[in-house]
């Protein structure tokens, strides 16, 4: 029989199983605190547990816990990008981030992504598979281990779309923040959507309380369809009526983030686009050089992001212009594992 995944399992679900292994149900605390707290990769380390209760466990589970095949440490500042492999030779990235208020892992939620957003360099050969929640969780656990950081703030904006795998995101962010576990306020938890609208409405059930990105690159439906694929099946009016919805349901305010992108949409249309599309609505928006993909000729000349905030200041809106993290590690979605996959 194959082994079960640990690491993706609700505290109930383990309980579930303890008991059944004719073994005490409080036993799955402990076990709980040992995979969320302490963070252990082996059943052996688990030392309140007998060693032959331990040597079962190892029989019926295993811990997943990824591998650095790569590490990148940035020169420029601390930021630290891992090439993880998963138990099936999949390749994902984490990238590690420091900020002044502290260090923030953005993580993957997929092996390659489906989406083809034309800037980005995770879809360049397609999607493998989703991640579990486990993998995900890994990749916390595995970058502090690495790392001797603790992560405070966590974005879901690695490889992948994290509402493409609704499931096994949503089980990640009530195991991460269950008490008994690591007990994460996922009001430090940032998720970043292409816009997929029927699940923006299934998270903003989930009362979260979580951050909500939304990547909106491009102000009319005919330049967004062009770099980004999903608008042909969502396009801008019916994801601005999902976002005010999650808003109004949540009270919590979206990001918008966009790739600035010479000659694409960073013109003066793009602003009063921008403007008329926003108007009277509480949000962020957020301002992103377009890290350049080899692959593409997407690119941001040094003073396009700030000429286009100034357009947008003029029209009443104001937006950051996020920080460049890691230019010299190739610190932007997939680059990394791109790079391997075309040196093997
Ligand atoms: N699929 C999700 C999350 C992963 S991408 C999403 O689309 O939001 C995380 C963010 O990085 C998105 O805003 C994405 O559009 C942006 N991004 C991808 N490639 C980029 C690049 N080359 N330069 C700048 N931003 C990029």
């Amino acid at each position: 029989m194959a082994k079960r995944d640990i690491l993706s399992l609700y505290l109930s679900e383990l309980e579930a199983a303890i008991v059944q292994m004719g073994e005490k149900k409080f036993r799955a605390r402990q076990i709980f605190t040992w995979l969320h707290q302490r963070k252990v990769t082996d059943f052996s380390e688990m030392t309140d547990l007998s060693i032959q209760f331990r040597e079962r466990l190892s029989e019926e589970f295993y811990i997943c816990s990824p591998i650095s095949v790569k590490t990148l440490a940035s020169t420029l500042d601390d930021t630290v990008k891992y090439l993880y492999g998963l138990s099936d030779g999949a390749r994902i990235e984490t990238v590690l981030m420091s900020y002044h208020h502290g260090n923030s892992l953005c993580i993957s939620t997929q092996v390659g992504c489906k989406m083809g957003c034309q800037f980005c360099a995770s879809t360049i050969a397609g999607y493998v598979r989703d991640l579990t929640a486990g993998e995900m969780l890994g990749q916390i656990y595995a970058s502090e281990r690495n790392s001797g950081r603790t992560v405070g703030g966590l974005v879901l904006m690695g490889i992948g779309e994290p509402l493409d795998n609704y499931e096994n995101v949503i089980r990640f962010l009530k195991i991460l923040s269950a008490p008994e576990g690591r007990g994460m306020s996922l009001r430090h938890v940032s998720l970043s959507t292409c816009g997929l609208v029927p699940m923006i409405d299934c998270l903003a059930q989930e009362e979260f309380g979580l951050t909500l990105s939304v990547s909106l690159h491009a102000t009319n439906d005919s330049r967004r369809s062009e770099i980004m694929p999903v608008n042909r099946k969502y396009p801008i009016d019916e994801l601005m009526r999902a976002c005010k919805r999650y808003c109004a349901k949540t009270g919590r305010r979206i990001t918008f983030e966009y790739a600035v992108i010479d000659g694409v949409n960073a013109d003066v249309r793009a602003a009063d686009e921008m403007a008329a599309l926003l108007k009277g609505f509480s949000c962020h928006v957020n301002l992103i050089p377009v890290n350049p993909v080899k692959e593409r000729s997407f690119r941001t000349g040094r003073d396009t992001v700030y000429t286009f905030q100034k357009l947008l200041a003029a029209r009443g809106i104001n937006a950051t212009v996020r920080r460049t993290l890691g230019s010299d590690i190739e610190a932007a979605c997939g680059q990394l594992r791109r790079e391997e996959a075309k040196i093997n």
